[in-house]
């Protein structure tokens, strides 16, 4: 196999390696740059996967970051369907899966985040659906055609939006979830409360508070059961419970992880090993913002790191003090854009009105520490201010 060199060695297929990939160029870089990624794909943007790919409109909806032209205008070499095996920080040297090996001067750690999977009895079930991919879209969306009801795991987002967008396709959706309510555990009561009535007003049916504890079928699944013994039935079950950082190169190489088991961070997104950066949902950087080690895994977010990283390998570090925005979109019902993120908050403030367009301010210490809104994005602007000056 043929070895190579690069200044910059991009690892990842997402949004925060494309990212990055553009900001060296538009910053002037004049070295080369490979971006290396196991999917079959150029990089592209996940958040329509439980949105547009499962409506009706999916036909039309384009994934990816960049025009396909774009990587050979800029000069950025990209290998799809390429794995970096491993990592060796000492000799700057990366292998790939077929054995080539790439010398670099500098690398970004942009691995992203893997479905969380349950294992519980049948989850072996033919007709469990998890989403990270869009050929997971299409494989739901072929499904759900013949489909009649669906039965959601878990109340997360991706639950929600899973919910709406098929419920929009004539499915009947039933989401079981151990939350008292849809996004209770990211957003609060409050918010949960709204989205649990939004979601059941559209027809959505709501188990709360019960735990899956069993995938039902033989060999098929035909809904789950709970822990209390519940059945809800279902032709198709689609599970929403996370996802986890994909840490495993950066493991075999020796970086450490943080708390919340992320590539480990400084303020400006340098990992445990010089010239080595991270960005996007693998990415555990120390926030000077928040005052602590923060993973998220925001779209928006993801990108912004990309850019903070690339000043890092071009030798011009910055501390990455960007307020995490997220948004998610239920059907054309709601849009939700939030600011924080807050793990703790001893008051909300609600301005506006439940019944057309608000905004929930979570406050600690009589600081904003967090908000959320539907149809107000300036509080978001007012929301960030306060929470840098925190
Ligand atoms: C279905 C879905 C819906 C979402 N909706 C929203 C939303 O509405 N709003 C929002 O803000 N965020 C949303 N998100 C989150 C957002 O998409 C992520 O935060 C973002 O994609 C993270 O980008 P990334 O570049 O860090 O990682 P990823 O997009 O996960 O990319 C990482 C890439 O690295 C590759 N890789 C991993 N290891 C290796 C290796 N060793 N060698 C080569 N390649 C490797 C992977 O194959 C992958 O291509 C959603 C996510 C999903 C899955």
């Amino acid at each position: 196999m043929t070895d190579t060199d690069v200044d910059a060695l991009l690892i990842g297929g997402g949004v925060a390696s494309a990212a990055a990939a553009a900001e060296l160029r538009k910053q002037g870089f004049a070295g080369s740059i490979a971006l290396v990624t196991r999917e079959l794909d150029p990089p592209y943007r996940r958040p329509p996967i439980t949105k547009q790919l499962l409506g009706p409109e999916a036909g039309d909806t384009d994934l990816a970051v960049v025009s396909p032209q774009w990587w050979d205008d800029n000069d950025v070499q990209l290998r799809t369907r390429s794995a970096v095996l491993s990592l060796d920080t000492e000799t700057r040297t990366a292998t790939l899966a077929d054995k080539t090996e790439i010398r670099y001067r500098s690398a970004l750690l942009a691995t992203g985040a893997m479905v969380r999977r349950l294992s519980l009895p049948g989850s072996a079930n033919a007709g469990i659906h998890y989403l990270r991919a869009p050929a997971n879209a299409h494989k739901l969306r072929a499904q759900a055609a013949a489909a009649h009801r669906a039965v959601l795991v878990g109340g997360s987002f991706i639950s929600a939006e899973v919910a709406a967008s098929l419920t929009e396709s004539g499915v009947e959706c039933t989401m079981v979830m151990p939350e008292r309510a849809p996004l209770e555990t990211a957003f609060g009561p409050e918010v949960a409360s709204h989205v649990a009535r939004l979601l059941t007003a559209r027809g959505v049916t709501l188990v709360c508070g019960e735990q899956v504890s069993e995938f039902t079928g033989d060999g098929t699944a035909t809904g789950v059961r709970t822990a209390s013994g519940r059945d809800i039935p279902g032709d198709l079950v689609v599970v929403g419970s996370g996802a986890v950082p994909d840490t495993k190169l950066a493991r075999k190489a020796g970086l450490r992880l943080g708390p919340s088991g992320g590539i480990l961070c400084d303020r400006t997104l340098c990992t445990s090993a010089t010239g080595h950066w991270a960005a996007g949902d693998v990415c555990e950087y120390h926030s000077e913002v928040h005052g602590r080690a923060l993973r998220v895994e925001h779209e928006d977010h993801a990108i912004a790191q990309g850019v903070t990283a690339a000043h890092g390998i071009l030798g011009q570090p910055v501390a990455h003090r960007e307020v995490p925005y997220f948004w998610t979109e239920l059907a054309g019902w709601a849009r939700f854009e939030y600011v924080g993120p807050a793990t703790q908050w001893d008051r909300t403030r609600v301005t506006g009105s439940w019944d057309s367009d608000f905004t929930v301010w979570y406050e600690r210490g009589g600081r904003v520490v967090a908000a959320l809104t539907s149809g107000r994005p300036e509080d978001l602007d007012r929301a960030r201010a306060e929470i840098v000056r925190a």
